[in-house]
């Protein structure tokens, strides 16, 4: 028998840079894999359907989410997004990392269904910092920005349902720092395979 793998969620203000961090960490760990959510939201340049994620219609949306496709889904300023459930599971299943970089709501309903899943908060080293980011990513106009900078402090209110909290400050020393969490992860006793070990009379 398998252990399952682990269910990383990383959460965190707009502009936090969590999609940086993610991209760090898959780079250097071969091992964990990154979940492409599904949304309604309308691609901004560059970005590829089934690479950033699966742009979807509001009426298929609906549709995954009532034939129960999707593991958590939620409505993040105003348009949806949700994680395609088959795919998360198989990778699990066979005892495989996966990452999910989702909105606070949807982190939530993970713990709740995955009380083993453990939760990240990405924070900025400031809110102006936050601001600057937003603004030298350019691909959200001034309203839409404005618009997640409102929300910022309502989603820091939400730190203390998290596991860890990461300040994304220099961005290897933040990926590092999550890297670190996998790692005292895997060595918690309950994610020891004793049974395997007595079976096999060791790891080697
Ligand atoms: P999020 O996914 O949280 O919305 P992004 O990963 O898109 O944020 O990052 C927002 C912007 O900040 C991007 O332009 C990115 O290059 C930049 N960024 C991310 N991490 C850092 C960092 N540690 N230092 C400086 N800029 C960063
Ligand atoms: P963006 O539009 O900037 O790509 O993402 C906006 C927000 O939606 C971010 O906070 C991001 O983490 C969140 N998000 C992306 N995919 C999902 C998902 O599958 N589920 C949920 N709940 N949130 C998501």
């Amino acid at each position: 028998m398998n252990k399952k793998g682990i269910l990383l969620v990383l959460s965190g203000p707009s502009g936090a840079g969590k999609g940086t961090v993610c991209q760090g960490l898959i780079k250097t760990s071969k091992s964990i894999h990154l979940s492409v959510s599904v949304t309604t939201r309308s691609p901004r340049p560059g970005e590829q359907h089934g690479k950033n994620y699966f742009f979807i219609s509001e009426k298929e949306f609906i549709e995954m989410a009532e034939k129960d496709q999707l593991l958590e889904w939620a409505k993040v300023y105003d348009n949806y997004y949700g994680t395609p459930r088959q795919w998360v599971e198989e990778k699990l299943d066979k005892g495989e990392d996966v990452l999910l970089e989702i909105d606070i709501q949807g982190a939530l309903q993970i713990k709740k269904k995955f009380p083993d899943s453990i939760l990240v908060f990405i924070v900025p080293p400031s809110i102006n910092e936050l601001q600057a980011r937003l603004i030298k990513r350019g691909t959200d106009k001034e309203d839409v920005i404005q618009k997640r900078l409102n929300c910022v402090e309502g989603e820091l209110q939400e730190i203390p349902k998290y596991d860890y909290i990461v300040v994304n400050d220099k961005l290897e020393d933040a990926v590092n720092a999550v890297k670190s969490i996998i790692t005292a992860e895997k060595c918690r006793p309950e994610r020891f395979n004793l049974q395997k070990y007595l079976q096999t009379g060791g790891l080697s």
